[in-house]
């Protein structure tokens, strides 16, 4: 029998998420936001179970776009990254893949090319990490016409440092400097706003938003979670309990004996462990759940195998299947436990661990 530690998606969840994102950015579009293999749930399959909703996909990169055409899909897929070398621009054109231009560097390969892709023009707003700064743009689109490559020119992109936090006032900065910046090129369109946009009362999102974790039920503001902004969970991480004991009271549970047990308690020994990806900071209390209802971890995570304590659910036995996040316990939590977010979590799941999808 394989081993029963699994990551279970739900496409269903997946596509009630998507029109929330549909719902919430209108009347702008939204591209459906697939990079990192889909957030770890599976670049094709999530791509096709979006197929029917999503006008657009985006992803970092061209092994991802072209992941997308590989399983036959036709919608344009954006290049957040843009093209990492020259002859990637031509693949671009003949593909249907939009790059986004972000550098010098790379209108110098695009002058050097007849192929002409659609593409979008990355402004810095403020994120300071890819971008022309508003000061360049007259002399970008100058170039562009002079090398011909105006007519692919889609729109302007940024993106936001800090729309987690609804409290900064960074994001009505930051879309103040992009509505100035990009004012004198009206018939071009415009894209900001990562999921988080999405839920900032009256952010104004232009022509195409690009939600991402909130696709996969995980919440992109600070303090909340996926379920309490309407999102559903889309991965159920589950691992079977394959042994349960009694520690005596005063014993250590695990790797350097850091969990010393106050009272005897029955404890369960899980499979799973940072190898699939779970996070080895998650220490002790991070919640997980069995049969319905929460446990805690004890102990550190070892790299195939964690322990949880099963006090809170004496009927748990052998062969059960243990929750690590899902409906149950939310990967937000479980993330905040371990000093990082649900991205990470999600990302995280490495190639060992069998995707079921439903
Ligand atoms: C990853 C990414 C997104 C999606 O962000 P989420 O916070 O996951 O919604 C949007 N835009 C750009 C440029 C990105 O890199």
């Amino acid at each position: 029998m394989p081993r029963s530690t699994v990551a279970r998606i739900d496409l269903k969840a997946l596509r009630e998420n998507y029109r929330l994102a549909s719902e919430l950015a209108s009347p702008a579009l939204a591209m459906a936001v697939v990079k990192a293999d889909g957030y770890g749930h599976g670049i094709v399959p999530v791509a096709q179970a979006l197929a029917n909703d999503a006008p657009k996909y985006a992803v970092a990169c061209l092994g991802e776009a072209l992941a997308i055409r590989d399983a036959g899909l036709r919608q344009p897929v954006v290049m957040l990254q843009g093209v990492h070398a020259p002859e990637d621009i031509e693949l671009c054109a003949r593909q249907g893949f939009e790059p986004v231009l972000h550098s010098r560097h790379q209108v110098d390969w695009l002058a050097q090319t007849e192929a002409r892709p659609t593409f979008w023009v990355k402004v810095n707003t403020g994120m300071n990490r890819l971008g022309f700064l508003p000061g360049e743009l007259s002399e970008l689109m100058a170039k562009l016409d002079a090398i011909g490559a105006r007519s692919g020119l889609q729109g302007f992109v940024t993106h936001f440092a800090c729309a987690d936090d609804r409290d900064s006032p960074m994001t009505a900065e930051q879309t103040a400097r992009f509505e100035q910046a990009t004012a004198p090129w009206p018939e071009l369109m415009r894209s900001v706003g990562n999921s988080a946009a999405h839920f900032i009362p009256g952010q104004p999102l232009f022509d195409w938003s690009r939600p991402g974790i909130m696709l996969y039920g995980g919440s992109p503001l600070v303090g909340k979670t996926g379920p309490e902004l309407g999102l559903k969970p889309v991965m159920s991480l589950e691992a079977p309990l394959i042994t349960t004991r009694t520690v005596r009271a005063g014993e250590t549970v695990g790797y350097g004996a850091g969990f010393v047990v106050e009272h005897d308690t029955r404890m369960g020994m899980v499979a799973v462990g940072y190898g699939d990806g779970y996070p080895r900071h998650a220490g002790t209390d991070t919640p997980a759940a069995v049969n319905g209802r929460r446990i805690r971890l004890i102990g550190r995570v070892s790299m195939d195998m964690l322990a949880v304590d099963l006090s809170n659910a004496p009927e748990a036995r052998e062969g059960d299947q243990v929750e690590l996040w899902g409906q149950t316990v939310g990967v937000d939590e479980v993330a905040r436990c371990a000093g990082t977010i649900s991205y990470e979590l999600l990302t995280g799941i490495t190639a060992r661990v069998p995707r079921d999808y439903r």
